[in-house]
């Protein structure tokens, strides 16, 4: 009797000190960083990242605190994988083509061009295998990938004179970032890569002959039309652009598991809210475009989207040959895309038609 006594309270005193010390691991607060490719309190995308941190603030009830830093506040905008990776900061939101230097199958987490839409992104990241791939790639670079954030379909981008042929595209110093931009030097063109706080001086100041940035709502706010008189759809280069939270590993594994949940719930937030706003603004900035700033809106002609076409499949080929990670990414992404599209011939696509008629 008195021994099992004696191990009820031990286990009973055990019990409890397991408990203060789960509750004071959970009142722990954590400061937290973290730095974006955009400028600070950029439209959509830098407040996205502003909305993650203050919804992560007020899901942990203040125990997890990140304070957000626009492009050049902490370091320049395209340095931001680097100093997640590195553990200068915890966290980073940006889009993962901008590191094609580093990692070049980190493309396809973003856009492939004549790729995937929105929706099918996630499906293909969320439920089709993708960020798993995205996981492991980003692994020996001790980050961690969420998608945060969506563009949906972009526009093609804003010219100084008409695109009739691909021809007209030879010799085009053109803005365009990822696999896109590696499409339009297969047709002559030159791809430059320019962080968004820098494109419009760019443009204005004839350094870019043309840039791509996202769709209407945002490209007003950009003032594009006041630097170039053509406005192209679609963007065949970025049919559904994901954007990125990475998070150092060491770092992450510090956070109690509830944190984490909470980050990720966060993440699925952010990429619900902003495809929400481009697609609920979009038409009516596009409106703005063309009504008050008499911007010339012009479609991509058949063959100038063809032709595209048939550069970007050399241009996915070609990558998937040189790198194996590239070759196992493409492949996935090719599969899910061939049953997706069969899904979309009887859903989305007849749905599509029958909408517009
Ligand atoms: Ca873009």
């Amino acid at each position: 009797l008195f021994f099992s006594f004696m191990g009820l309270n031990f286990l009973g005193c055990k019990k409890e000190s397991d408990q203060s010390v789960k509750l004071s691991a959970s009142q722990k607060t954590y400061k937290w960083k973290m730095v974006t490719t955009w400028p600070p309190h950029f439209p959509v995308l830098g407040e996205g990242a502003d909305k993650l941190a203050k919804w992560v603030d007020q899901m942990s009830n203040g125990r997890l605190k990140i304070t957000v830093f626009g492009g050049g506040e902490l370091v320049p905008p395209l340095g931001v994988f680097d100093a997640v990776s590195s553990g200068t900061v915890e966290m980073g939101h940006g889009a993962s083509y901008y590191w094609a230097g580093k990692v070049p199958a980190a493309q396809f987490f973003a856009s492939v061009p004549f790729g995937l839409n929105a929706q099918s992104m996630n499906a293909w990241l969320y439920s089709g295998g993708g960020l798993k791939l995205w996981e492991e790639i980003y692994k020996p670079f001790n980050l961690k990938p969420f998608p945060a954030g969506n563009t949906g379909v972009q526009m093609g981008g804003w010219f100084n004179k008409e695109i009739s042929s691909l021809d007209d595209l030879k010799g085009l110093k053109m803005r365009m970032p990822g696999l896109g931009g590696k499409v339009l030097a297969k047709a002559g063109g030159t791809p430059i890569l320019v962080a968004g706080g820098e494109i419009y001086t760019n443009l204005d100041r004839g350094v870019i002959d043309a840039t791509e940035w996202v769709g209407p709502f945002h490209d007003l706010k950009m003032g594009f039309y006041k630097a170039a008189k053509y406005y192209y759809y679609p963007g065949w280069h970025e049919p559904g652009t994901t954007l990125e939270l990475m998070i150092n590993t060491k770092a992450w594994g510090k956070l109690p598991p509830d944190l984490q949940a909470i980050v990720e719930a966060a993440t699925y937030k952010a990429n619900m809210w902003m495809i929400s706003e481009f697609e609920a603004k979009n038409n009516a900035n596009l409106q703005t475009l063309v009504e008050k700033h008499k911007v010339k809106l012009r479609k991509f002609p058949d063959s100038v989207i063809d032709g595209l076409k048939k550069l970007s499949t050399q241009v996915l080929e070609e990558m998937a040959s040189k790198d194996p990670t590239s070759k196992k990414v493409y492949e996935s992404f090719k599969k899910f895309k061939k049953n997706i599209s069969a899904w979309n011939d009887m859903s989305e696509s007849p749905y599509q038609n029958i909408i517009m008629k």
